[in-house]
């Protein structure tokens, strides 16, 4: 079959592999109508990561069932399916408490595992014709039959259960302010999902101004950090205080700015744009190596959090990979129902062929390249 295979920072290719098969009866195969790029891709692409060349990308992955193991019981061949980037078995400690981004059968000790990513298991991509799937039963999200609301449901993969992963961190309740800091799509997710909550009103950072349009198109107010300082800009507008709760959907790949050792930690400037007491939810990725940066520090992933203004604030702070199987099913239904259409972040539908130019594209946040869908039968 033809896959999205890494090659070399900043450099993936177009590559006959071969086709996956069942190895375990409680795997299913699925034809792959849909699997999405994303910023997690990035550390990989970009060579933070120490990824392996030959390793195939992509773990936003939908379609149609293809073929089931003899131990699958309620998915079968012809059913549409959407699958959370979580690798996950259904019945230890962490799955059972539905931490699912955290299995302890797949990975344990680690952050669970994924499709196509590197230290997170054996699991291959689904930037490909066809995917394993294991743990079928508990791993595919079952949708109705047709095409109708592809884009949306292919979402549920990843980027929409985890920007309200975000918001159920930072408990974004009815009423609340909220700052997201990131217009990527996880942002622009998390965003979405503090509005739907009933959030009264939702900031959203960041510089390029085709994602901050889309954040004012879901009535967020955006927040340019190139004009200034984000979180002075933010008590400005909250009468000094700040927001109720806060996001992170940056990470350590937030911008290195001029004369500085390391990322601009973007903690540290949720910590000040946050009223006391407020909480934070962290999902922008920061993982325990190379995050870039000159200093010898940054490279080890030794980021230099502010902990004092933290304490001296009370404020409190969740963190994780997104337990997609907590929110996919509910997340789903508000699609079905028309009450929710996240795919508003998406900009770009290509065939398997194209994504080469597409990740380049996407790296270089190229204007309008908010988030690309491959489409492998087209
Ligand atoms: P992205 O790279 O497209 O978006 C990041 C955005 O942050 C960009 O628009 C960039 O301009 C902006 N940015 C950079 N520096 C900034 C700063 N100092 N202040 C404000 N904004 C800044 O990526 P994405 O796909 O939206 O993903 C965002 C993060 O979420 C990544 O770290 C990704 O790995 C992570 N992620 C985590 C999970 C999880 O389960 N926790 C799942 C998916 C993605
Ligand atoms: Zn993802």
């Amino acid at each position: 079959m033809k896959a999205v295979v890494y090659k070399e920072p900043f450099s993936v290719d177009i590559e006959e592999v071969e086709d996956p098969r069942i190895q375990d009866p409680t795997d299913v195969i699925v034809k792959v109508t849909t699997s999405a790029i994303c910023g997690s891709d990035l550390h990989m692409y970009e060579g933070r990561t120490g990824a392996e060349p030959g390793i195939v990308f992509g773990h936003e992955n939908m379609g149609v069932v293809e073929e089931a193991g003899p131990g699958v019981a309620t998915v079968k061949k012809g059913d549409r399916v959407v699958m959370p980037f979580n690798v996950a078995c259904g019945f230890c400690k962490n799955c059972l408490a539905g931490r699912t981004g955290f299995c302890l059968t797949v990975n344990p000790g680690f952050a669970g595992g994924a499709y196509g990513y590197v230290s997170m298991g054996p699991y291959t991509g689904g930037q490909a014709q066809y995917v394993r799937v294991p743990f079928a039963d508990f791993n595919c999200l079952q949708l109705p039959k047709g095409t109708e609301h592809e884009d949306d449901f292919a979402l549920l993969a990843d980027i929409f259960p985890t920007g309200y992963h975000a918001t159920e961190l930072a408990q974004v309740s009815p009423g609340e302010t909220v700052c997201v800091f990131g217009a990527g799509p996880v942002g622009l997710m998390a965003a979405y999902s503090a509005v739907l909550r009933g959030a009264s009103r939702v900031f959203v950072v960041d510089k390029q101004p085709d994602r901050l349009r889309l954040a004012g198109r879901i009535g967020a107010t955006p927040i340019d950090y190139s004009k200034g300082d984000a979180a002075e800009q933010i008590k400005e507008q909250t009468g000094g205080e700040g927001t109720d709760k806060g996001i992170d959907a940056v990470g350590y790949q937030a911008t290195v700015p001029e004369g500085e050792e390391q990322p601009a930690m973007v903690l540290n400037t949720l910590v000040e744009a946050v009223r006391p007491t407020g909480m934070l939810g962290v999902v922008g990725l920061y993982v325990p190596s190379d995050p870039g940066g000159p200093s010898e520090s940054a490279k080890k992933g030794e980021l230099l959090f502010r902990i004092g203004r933290f304490f001296e604030k009370g404020l409190r702070m969740g963190t994780g990979q997104a337990n997609v199987k907590s929110y996919n099913r509910q997340l789903r239904d508000l699609i079905i129902s028309g009450r929710a259409t996240p795919s508003f972040v998406v900009s770009h539908r290509v065939p398997l062929d194209e994504a080469p130019e597409a990740y380049q594209h996407f790296d270089r946040r190229d204007e309008g390249w908010t988030k690309v869908l491959l489409k492998p039968e087209m």
